[in-house]
């Protein structure tokens, strides 16, 4: 599919079905599945460089259009990752708690010892499974998931661009720079605020509870790290 056909998909409401196509809770911790779900679409293969990504309809147009108007302006964005499960992010998460994969570079196994310093270092990098904005289907990573790379020539260009352009499709920066809290400064992730700011709202009414945070290596953890104020909740303020 190009991306003007995608653009040009159904978006009517019946095709949304609602908010939450799912239970909001299981929702919100990505136990559901997207591919089967009428209010998802899989991500063209020229937009998703061939992964195979799945986005909510809505956030899908609106990225297509996005993604078609830098190309015009010569920039190519490629997606690099959209919805994930509680299972992708928990093989992720226990992955890097076991040292089995890298977290930039390092083995975190090896170098802290102590789990509840791992998990706070884990934390620094990755969402743990069920707090994480790609359970939601609202949220991608584009062109590349490298500091470096964003502030060379190429990711300085395209970061003015997405920073001008970007909200014209609905789309914010979720994890800028001068945050107290929360996950470290992520250039390449962006989120459709029509759909998720909804969803962060449930987030502070509570729908997700302590007793949710559970279900991989090092949750325990989590559940002292503040994980609802500081991981969930310490966004971009005009997220909110
Ligand atoms: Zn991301």
């Amino acid at each position: 599919m190009a991306v003007a056909s995608l653009a040009a998909q159904n978006t009517t409401p019946s095709a949304q079905k609602s908010l939450f196509p799912f239970n909001a809770r299981r929702y919100l911790l990505g136990q559901y599945r997207a591919d089967t779900s009428a209010a998802f679409v899989q991500l063209p293969a020229d937009v998703a460089g061939g992964r195979i990504i799945w986005l909510r309809t809505l956030a899908a147009a609106a990225l297509g259009k996005m993604i078609a108007a830098a190309r015009a302006d010569g920039f190519r964005l490629e997606v690099l990752s959209g919805t994930r499960s509680f299972r992708a992010q928990q093989m992720i998460w226990d992955a890097k708690f076991t040292g089995q994969r890298l977290a930039e570079g390092r083995n975190l196994a090896l170098e802290l010892p102590d789990e509840a310093e791992r998990t706070a270092a884990i934390l620094r990098y990755s969402s743990a499974p069920g707090i994480s904005r790609h359970h939601w289907g609202t949220d991608v990573d584009l062109a590349s998931t490298s500091l470096k790379w964003w502030a060379g020539q190429q990711g300085q260009r395209a970061l003015s661009w997405l920073h001008t352009h970007a909200p014209d499709y609905g789309f914010h920066m979720v994890y800028t720079s001068g945050r107290l809290h929360g996950y470290r400064y992520e250039p390449w992730h962006w989120s459709y605020l029509p759909l998720a700011r909804p969803m962060l709202r449930n987030y502070f009414a509570k729908v997700v509870r302590e007793s949710d945070i559970k279900g991989y290596l090092g949750a325990e953890h989590v559940r002292r790290l503040r994980w609802l104020e500081y991981y969930v909740e310490g966004v971009n303020p005009a997220l909110k």
